[in-house]
């Protein structure tokens, strides 16, 4: 097979899987939570799915990826989650980055990009400065108009019917294309 094919093979694969992480992310804003998806993928299985939950669990851990990663632990009775790849719509903070280090999750693709705490590159660059020299694949942002909108929509929503947004990434995404 020539290389150039497995390229598009795989990224029809990933956007097919960011696609259903947005749609976990969907299920998070129905339920008046920060709208963040996230899914765990072993050879096309998934293993793992979450959405940010921080309001309804009342944790500040309860970030898409630490529920999708747990998830997928528990799928495989194994906390080490070598060779999976990690799709998530928004990219991951120093926590998640913290867990996908130690989970040894393989690959990660996110969707949009965090300005104020992004750790895939945007402010830090833990995966990439990690002192356990593992090496992970990093692919993104991917999708990021579409990972962005669902996060403007829900802001927007909330803001119009003038509730108080208790997050940070509110201001953030507000400065973003369409919300001026
Ligand atoms: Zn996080």
């Amino acid at each position: 097979m020539h290389d150039e094919n497995t390229e598009d093979r795989q990224g029809v694969l990933d956007e097919h899987f960011l696609r259903l992480a947005l749609t976990e992310a969907g299920r998070g804003a129905e339920e008046g939570e920060v709208p963040i998806g996230c899914l765990l993928v072993k050879g096309n299985r998934i293993l793992g799915r979450g959405y940010n939950r921080m309001e309804s669990l009342r944790d500040p851990t309860a970030h898409a990826e630490i529920l999708a990663i747990g998830a997928a632990c528990q799928a495989l009775e194994n906390w080490r989650l070598d060779g999976c790849t990690l799709y998530v719509t928004l990219e991951p903070c120093p926590m998640c980055a913290g867990a996908i280090l130690n989970s040894r999750i393989g690959r990660i693709v996110f969707g949009a990009r965090d300005k104020r705490l992004g750790a895939l590159g945007s402010t830090y660059d833990i995966l990439r400065d990690n002192p356990l020299h593992r090496e992970v694949q990093i692919k993104g942002p991917a999708m990021e108009e579409e990972c962005l909108a669902m996060l403007q929509a829900f802001f927007r929503e909330i803001r119009s019917r003038k509730k108080a947004v208790s997050t940070d990434l509110a201001e953030d995404v507000a400065g973003g294309p369409g919300l001026k």
